[in-house]
Order: C-alpha cells, then sequence, then structure tokens
C-alpha cells in the first residue's frame, strides 16, 4: 500500500530503524522489529548508507518489513553514489521486494567528498527520474524546520521544497526539530510560499545528554532554552535526564499532534523500550485512531 494514502485517512505513525553494520548480524535488528510492530505503526523506514559498504542490507531489512506483512516498508534512497542505472536497478529490486515507497534524498556526503558522485545533485532530480520511469512509488521527501544545514537561506530552503513538489514528491519528512516555535513558523512560511503536502514530523527522543548535543548540531538544528535547562539541570545523572528528556517528548508529540502534524516519524535509534513508552504516554495511537 502507498504510504500516502494512509497519511491521507489520518494521522500516522512510524519509525525509523538503521541497517547494522556488513559484518555485524541482523539477528537483533529483526527482534526489535518485531517489538516495533506490536505497536502497530503504519509504516517502519529504513535509513540507506550512501556509499557505505552496509548499502546492500537496506535491502535486506526493507524486503523483512514488506513481507512481514506487519507494515509498509518505506526505503531512503540516496543521490549520493547511484548513477541513472543504478536507480534503475534498486527501482527494479525494490519492486522485487514488494516496496512500494521510498524516502528520495541527495544523501550525507561522506567526509572529504563534496558532490554526489552520480547522475543527479538534488532530491528534485532523483525524484523527478523515478516518476519519468515508474508509477510504482510513494516518493517523500526531506524538510528542514530550520533549514538545511547548507541552505544559504530558509526562503532558498523552501524553493527546494517547492522543486520537490513540482517533481512529484507526495509528502514530506522532517528533519528532527526540539522546537516547536521554529517548527511552527517552518509550516506557515512553506504553506505561504506554496508547498501543499502533508508533513510527518520527525522526532528523536531526547534520552542521552551527548547524543543530543552530537545529532542536533551535526545536523544544524538548534537547542530551545527549555532543552539546554535539561542540560545543565540533569546532564551529570543519566537517569534523571532520561526521565526528564522522556517528559520533554512526549509534551512535544503532544503538541506537534495538536498543531495538525499528518504523522510522527520516531527516530528509533533500533532500541524498542524508549519508543514504546512514547508511544504509550503521548496516546499517539489513540489520537491516530480517533482521527481516522
Ligand atoms: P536536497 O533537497 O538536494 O537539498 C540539499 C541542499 O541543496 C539544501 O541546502 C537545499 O536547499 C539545496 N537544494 C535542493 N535542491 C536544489 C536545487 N535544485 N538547486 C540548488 N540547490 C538545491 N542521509 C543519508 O545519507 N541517508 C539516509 O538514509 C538519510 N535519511 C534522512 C531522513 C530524513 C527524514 C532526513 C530529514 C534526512 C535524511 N538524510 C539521510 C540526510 C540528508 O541526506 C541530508 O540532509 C542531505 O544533506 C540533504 O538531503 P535532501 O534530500 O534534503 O537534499
Amino acid at each position: 500500500m502507498k504510504i500516502i494514502d494512509r497519511i491521507q485517512s489520518g494521522l500516522t505513525l512510524s519509525f525509523e530503524v538503521f541497517p547494522p553494520k556488513a559484518d555485524k548480524p541482523l539477528e537483533p535488528l529483526h527482534d526489535t522489529l518485531e517489538q516495533l510492530y506490536s505497536l502497530n505503526p503504519d509504516f517502519i523506514s529504513c535509513t540507506y548508507g550512501a556509499m557505505g559498504s552496509n548499502k546492500g542490507r537496506n535491502l535486506e531489512v526493507v524486503r523483512s518489513i514488506q513481507q512481514s506483512g506487519k507494515c509498509e516498508a518505506l526505503s531512503h534512497y540516496t543521490c549520493v553514489g547511484n548513477s541513472r542505472e543504478d536507480v534503475l536497478s534498486a527501482l527494479s529490486d525494490y519492486t522485487e521486494a514488494g516496496v512500494e515507497n521510498l524516502l528520495a534524498l541527495r544523501g550525507d556526503f561522506p567526509a572529504g567528498v563534496a558532490e554526489t558522485k552520480g547522475d543527479f545533485a538534488h532530491a528534485n532530480e532523483l525524484i523527478a527520474f523515478i516518476r519519468s520511469q515508474t508509477s510504482r512509488f510513494s516518493l517523500a521527501a526531506a524538510c528542514y524546520p530550520e533549514k538545511h544545514l547548507l541552505a544559504e537561506s530558509m526562503d532558498s530552503d523552501i524553493d527546494a521544497l517547492l522543486k520537490k513538489q513540482d517533481a512529484g514528491a507526495d509528502f514530506l519528512m522532517t528533519q528532527l526539530c526540539y522546537s516547536v516555535e521554529n517548527y511552527l513558523r517552518f509550516i506557515d512560511r512553506a504553506r505561504k510560499r506554496g508547498v501543499t503536502l502533508p508533513i510527518v514530523a520527525g522526532v528523536l527522543p531526547l534520552l542521552k545528554k551527548d547524543g543530543l548535543v552530537r545529532m542536533t548540531l551535526s545536523n544544524g538544528c538548534s537547542i530551545p532554552a527549555e532543552v539546554a535547562s535539561l542540560v545543565g539541570r540533569y546532564g551529570a545523572e543519566e537517569e534523571s535526564f532520561r526521565a526528564a528528556g522522556h517528559e520533554f517528548t512526549v509534551s512535544l508529540v503532544q503538541r506537534l499532534i495538536q498543531e495538525g502534524a499528518n504523522g510522527i516519524h520516531l527516530y528509533t535509534l533500533n532500541r524498542f523500550e524508549d519508543v514504546a513508552d512514547l508511544v504509550r504516554d503521548a496516546g499517539i495511537r489513540e489520537k491516530s485512531e480517533n482521527s481516522r
């Protein structure tokens, strides 16, 4: 089933996982996936390590999700490292695996590289190419509530979003954003500029101080004062930080739903318990069922 059809019928719940490194077994991730299915997600996405040694693992993981019959698989796929022929071959592999949903990205550049080393420079070109080849896939694209870290301005980043929309993206998925105010300002600007696609909000549960600092800064995102004060107050005590971070994330998710997000996509970092607590305490499933 195409994810866009699910989104159009009400709030979605979804998770992101990443494949293990090439020399590591898949079983621990399979166990996590089995647990995640018990939370009744609409879809689970799997990241794509462009140019990485575990690139092939992405296909194994999305095949397994799709063939579980428990939810839809959404495969991330990048311009980085891929020629036209590579894209055609990947589309054929995903089709054979039963996958109908792709998140089309430019991809992160590996260290020391500043170009995609493929036939497409930007996500909109990849989306247009896939659309020119087949109508099988529902296509998602990335968006950035605090702008992409390399974009010159929020306006130029919204120009890029309009290009992805014009190329045929069906919906958008956000980068993490801990500031609801910045998220809302972005939605308002994007809508005023003509972005009409549904927007699924990506949420990285706030559970570890070091992870928070690393992920927000490396993605060019802000740490709002409320979060900074949690770091100041509980940064030295792992368990207290986790408890306060959980409370913060529950309220963040509730606010995003209240403000009209089309879905909540939780970056699980391949962990189950924290995500299960969040889904329960934020009442995401109940809100999702009420919205249908
Ligand atoms: P683009 O849309 O190409 O944008 C990149 C930059 O170029 C932006 O600054 C934009 O403003 C500008 N731009 C866009 N289009 C044009 C254009 N036509 N002309 C000129 N400038 C343009 N990375 C991975 O490697 N693997 C993953 O699995 C992965 N998953 C992700 C999941 C989500 C939900 C998100 C938000 C990001 C993910 N990323 C992943 C990271 C992503 O690949 C990087 O943020 C990358 O730098 C940008 O990808 P993009 O698709 O937004 O690129």
